[in-house]
């Protein structure tokens, strides 16, 4: 099965997901998780009208970046090292791992420096695994608190990943509850605009998450060997 038509059926999965929960296939974005492939593989994504690539390591992704270029939307959703931000920024338009202040301290070190502004997605450890990344749900609101302190950063909004090895009715109160975490940030006024963006659902998991509010859903797997 080629790419294309694997994302034909996805596409029709993502359709029936909106349709169960009211909501319009328009407003979720497939990020093509193209790690552990290759530059054909992702080339192939773009020529199937993906325009979202999402990687996770700087060195795997390099090639495939320099050849690419600004025909892809960039997202970096593997965890990020603080000495690593220097190899990232300029280069991903999104970074979805923002999960402690010393991080949101050197991106906006950074990206200062570069008169850049970076897209962030705040990375929530709902599900209390020890193995996750993210910061604690109660951490999140003071951490949302401090974001003035880093005017080159534009919070998107919040990101999660679910269980591994969980079914996806499993993961629904994990993906429900950061949707709340989001609302709740705007209830609460914690910023001085409004956050949209949830990015959740994996492979395994993206109808779940697309019925509670997914807007960015993270596909390798399924998308390029499913
Ligand atoms: C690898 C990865 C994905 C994609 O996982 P699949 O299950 O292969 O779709 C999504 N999000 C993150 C953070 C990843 O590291």
């Amino acid at each position: 099965m080629t790419l294309e038509s694997r994302l034909e059926g996805i596409r029709a999965r993502i359709e029936a997901a909106c349709r169960r929960s009211g909501r319009k296939p328009e407003d979720i974005t497939i990020i093509a998780v193209t790690k552990y492939t290759t530059l054909e593989v992702a080339e192939e994504a773009l020529a199937a009208g993906l325009t979202h690539i999402g990687e996770n390591r700087w060195q795997d992704v390099k090639p495939k970046w320099e050849a690419i270029g600004d025909r892809a939307v960039w997202h970096f959703i593997g965890s990020l090292q603080t000495n690593k931000v220097k190899d990232v920024i300029g280069k991903f338009d999104y970074i979805h791992s923002v999960d402690r202040l010393a991080l949101a301290e050197e991106l906006e070190k950074k990206a200062a420096a570069r008169e850049l502004s970076v897209n962030v997605f705040l990375q929530v450890n709902v599900s209390g695994e020890e193995s996750k990344h993210g910061m604690e749900p109660e951490e999140l609101e003071e951490f949302v608190g401090r974001m003035g302190e880093f005017p080159h950063l534009r919070m998107a909004g919040l990101m999660t990943m679910a269980p591994y090895d969980a079914d996806s009715e499993a993961a629904r109160p994990v993906f429900r509850k950061l949707r709340e975490l989001r609302d709740g940030i705007n209830a609460k006024g914690l910023l001085p605009y409004e956050i949209k963006d949830l990015s959740m659902g994996m492979s395994g998991d993206f109808e779940t998450a697309i019925e509670e509010g997914a807007t960015y859903i993270r596909l390798g797997t399924v998308l390029v060997s499913g």
